[in-house]
Parts: structure tokens; sequence; C-alpha cells
């Protein structure tokens, strides 16, 4: 594996090559099982972000790129779908290193991945225009162009996935996509692009720039010759990409995560709610943007409905990938710190600790590991009823009624997603439609859910669309042609 990872990081893959960086910095990676340093990125300095903007550039208006149709780029997309499949195994691998994944959490990552080239593959030529009606002697019609020049800025807490779903429906509307990945974990991004070149991708339709967020992320999202920003990641850096999007009046998409309620009602089948909003919060040890971190829970039915959620993270264990347990380590040291002191201050405030999941036997002491933890009651005021933990930490809160209930979920900065659970369809309906959020499941909750819905935020969850059409919609834009024929 590191001969493998060694001919992986070495450089910035532009114009399909992995390219050395002109200024020699290198960036430790941590293996967050162990805690040890296993390979070094060389990170992209501005030389190669000016390298792979113009590469882009030349890609859509001079190269092979810019002149396929619609379905020749799905075609290619959907190669590329093959590929990732035929090299699950190495990803896989790649991914759980880097990341700390349990390998069952890792699998299912790849899998989805593929499985996004492979929707944008089917997409790629359905994107119609309109014919719109206008005076007798006019023909006007609408069609979708691609931005452009796309820089996509993405997490390290689902490298591969945050890959397929921002890559795969901007190439599929026709962008030339520009990634910078996070410096903790960007092996099965520039893996993928190696696959992308060898599969037939034309030069310049995709970059992988490796390196850190305050050199190669900020040099690439003030490039002035970008398009579109499409970004993943804290709110602060969210907020500063908008104001550089702005100040040179380019569009962005922000997603920027959230404090998700689940709203459990005394009627709700516990049999589907307690395992999904359990790993709603364990799934990649917490660090998900969609993760449901806050459950409401019905006053009349309070110690009934939290005691069986409180049994069952009881039994939960963190360990090593190759233990497949229910979580692996968070990402880094600063990481498990800041979960830890939100724990400190939860016990300062007094808030009772309901279960505590444990850590395996066997665990590398210097591995990043948390167990999960579930508190409760928590005042809805409460730092830890308000904050992102991006970690295993699930909190508790009771309500009277529906109304009661509603304005609870509501009463967050964030709107990313929402759960809610009860037999009573009216009611589960009428808080679909009043709950704040871009996506609320009904009876069910899967954190980001599927490939083919529409997922983003709103207030300062960010705004914008992500995945099923609506993520091409979002990465393209429309041009009115009006011909006047007399
Ligand atoms: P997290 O706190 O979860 O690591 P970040 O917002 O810091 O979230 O990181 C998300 C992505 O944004 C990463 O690829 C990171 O390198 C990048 N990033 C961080 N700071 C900046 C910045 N100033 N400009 C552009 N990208 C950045």
């Amino acid at each position: 594996m590191s001969n493998n990872v060694e001919s992986i990081v070495k450089g910035a893959f532009i114009d399909n090559e992995l390219v050395p960086v002109a200024i020699d910095v290198r960036v430790p990676v941590v293996d967050p099982t162990t805690g040890a340093v296993f390979t070094e990125l060389h990170e992209a300095g501005t030389e190669e972000v000016d390298a792979a903007v113009a590469a882009g550039r030349r890609a859509l208006e001079q190269g092979e790129w810019g002149k396929l149709a619609g379905f020749e780029r799905g075609r290619l997309l959907s190669r590329l779908s093959r590929a990732i499949l035929d090299n699950a195994e190495e990803l896989v691998a790649l991914e759980s290193r880097d990341t700390g994944k349990p390998l069952g959490q890792a699998k299912a990552d790849i899998a989805a991945t593929a499985r996004y080239f492979e929707f944008y593959a089917g997409a790629a030529d359905k994107m119609h225009g309109e014919t719109i009606p206008y005076f007798r002697e006019f023909f006007v019609a609408t069609e979708r162009e691609p931005h452009g020049v796309v820089a996509h800025i993405i997490p390290w807490n689902y490298p591969a996935q945050m890959f397929g779903r921002n890559v795969a429906p901007s190439l599929a509307v026709g962008n030339a996509a520009v990634v910078k990945p996070a410096e903790d974990a960007c092996l099965s991004v520039l893996r993928m692009a190696q696959l992308a070149a060898e599969i037939g991708f034309p030069a310049g339709a995709l970059a992988v720039l490796p390196g850190r967020g305050s050199v190669t992320g900020a040099a690439l999202s003030a490039h002035d010759d970008i398009d579109y920003i499409a970004f993943t990641g804290s709110p602060g850096v969210g907020e500063m990409i908008q104001v550089v999007a702005a100040r040179r009046a380019i569009g962005c998409t922000l997603e920027l995560g959230g404090k998700s309620p689940h709203l459990l009602f005394g009627d709700a089948d516990l049999s589907l709610a307690v395992p999904a909003i359990v790993n709603g919060i364990v799934n990649n040890a917490g660090q998900t943007c969609s993760a449901g971190s806050r459950v409401l829970v019905e006053r009349a039915h309070f110690d009934r409905l939290v005691g069986a959620i409180a049994d069952a993270f009881g039994k939960l264990r963190a360990g090593t990938p190759e233990m497949n347990l229910d979580l692996g380590p968070v990402i880094n040291q600063r990481q498990r710190e800041r979960i830890e002191r939100y724990c400190d201050r939860a016990k300062a405030d007094g808030i009772p600790l309901l279960a505590e999941g444990r850590i395996a036997d066997g665990t590398p002491s210097d591995g990043f590991f948390v167990a999960p933890r579930l508190y409760g009651p928590v005042d809805p005021n409460n730092i830890l009823a308000r904050e992102e933990v991006f970690g295993p930490v699930l909190c508790v809160m009771p309500f009277e009624d529906e109304a009661d209930a509603l304005r609870l979920a509501n009463d967050s900065e964030f709107g990313l997603l929402a759960g809610v659970w009860t037999r009573d369809g009216g009611r589960a309906f009428r808080l679909a439609r009043k709950i704040r959020a871009g996506q609320v499941y009904i009876n069910g909750f899967a954190a980001g859910g599927g490939i083919e819905l529409p997922f983003g935020g709103v207030k300062r969850s960010g705004h914008g669309r992500e995945k099923g059409l609506a993520a091409m919609e979002e990465l393209s834009t429309v041009k009115t042609i009006i011909h006047r024929h007399g």
C-alpha cells in the first residue's frame, strides 16, 4: 500500500497527469486510527492553481472536452463509474486509511461514489431547454450551458462521495472541474482522477489540487478565471468563500452543516426510529453535515422513548477500520479535542449523561477515538443543543405538543435536514411543510440521503442544491436565444 500511496500523492493532478509542484511544500497525512503520519501530500501552490484553471479553460474553449455532446460526456461518466467499481478494493483501503472509517462504511461510500457517476451519466443528455411563446414573429428557446471552470472545494469527512457529488453533475453539464480536496484526506480523490484519465477523459476536464485550505483553497477560490465555486465545509470558511465570490460577482453553492432535529412522537414505530436515530449520529463518527444531532421527544412518552435510544447507544463500539464496528476514530487530534471540550462543558453544565458507548479493546491508544455519548434532557439554549459538534454526541430534549416540536425544530441557526417520526400522516405532512430545512424525512432518516434526492440547506446551512437533477441546474446557467424570423 505505501508504494501505491506515494505514487498517488506526489504532485497535483493537472491535464491528466500528476505533475510535480513548483515549490516543494509537503503536508503530513495522519492515519486517524494510529495517530501516525503515513505519507505527505505535495501541496499545490499558486502556479499549480494557475495551471489547473488554464487547463480547464483550454479544455472548454479549444480542447476536445468543450466539443463533446451530452451523451458523449455521459459515456465517459459511465466508464468512470465502472472503473471506480473495478478498483473498489483499492479505493476502500485508501478511504479507510485516510479517514479511519470502518471498512463497511468505506465500502458503502465507494459504492455510492460509483452510483453518482452512474446517475449523472444517464442524465448528461437529458437537460432540456424550453421554447417560450413570444410575439408571433419570434422563436425563443432556452438551453442550459455550463458555468465554465468550476472550483469544487470539498471536505475530509466523505472524500470519495464528495468527489462524486460535486464532480459527476459538474462534468455532466460540461464544466471543467478543478477540485481542492481536504488536506486531511485526499487519496481516493487523487486516485479517481487518475482513473478518469485512464478511461479517456479529455485533458483539462478535471484537475485535483491537494493542499491546505489557507494556501491552495484560498488561491483557487480567489482565482480571477474561475466561473463558479461549489463549497462544502465549515460555516466560517463558507462565509469567506461567499465574500470572495461576491467580489467577482460569480455564483457559489454553500453546504455548511447543521444541527438537524428528529421530532419523535409517542406513536412512532420505534423499531424504525431507534436504529435510524442512532445511526444518523454515529455513522462516520458523527462527522456528517446532515447528522441528526438533536432529538426532540414528546414529553408524555419521554422516558420510554429516550430509554430505547439509550439502550441502543450503550451498545455502540468504536474501533479500527478492520474491526468494522459502529464507528471509527474521528479525523484528527484537533477534532477529538473539540468534541471532548463539548462533553466537558456538558458535564460542567450538569447535563445528565444518559448512555455512553465504548472504545473496543485493542484499538491503538494514539488513535483519535471518541466514545459515543447521549445527553439529556438538554436546555434548548444550551450550547450542546445549538452548535454543531461534528462528533458522535447526541442530545435529547422534551416537547409538549406539535406546535412546541415545530418551534424547537426551527429554533436553530441551521436548516439542513429533519426527521419526523409519527404514525399520524396528517401531522407528519403539516410538520414537513413548516420545518425550515432542505430535506425532511418522514419515518426514515439517512444522513445525506440518496443520490437522486436534491439536498442542501437554508439559513446558516448554506444555499444551493446538490444531488439529483437539481445539482445540474445549480452547476449550469440558462441561455435564452431570441430569433426574430419576421
Ligand atoms: P473543517 O473545519 O470541517 O475542516 P473547512 O471549512 O476548514 O472544514 O474545510 C473544508 C474545505 O475547505 C477543505 O478542503 C479545506 O482545505 C478548505 N478550506 C479551508 N480554509 C479555506 C480557505 N480560507 N479558502 C478556501 N478553502 C479553504
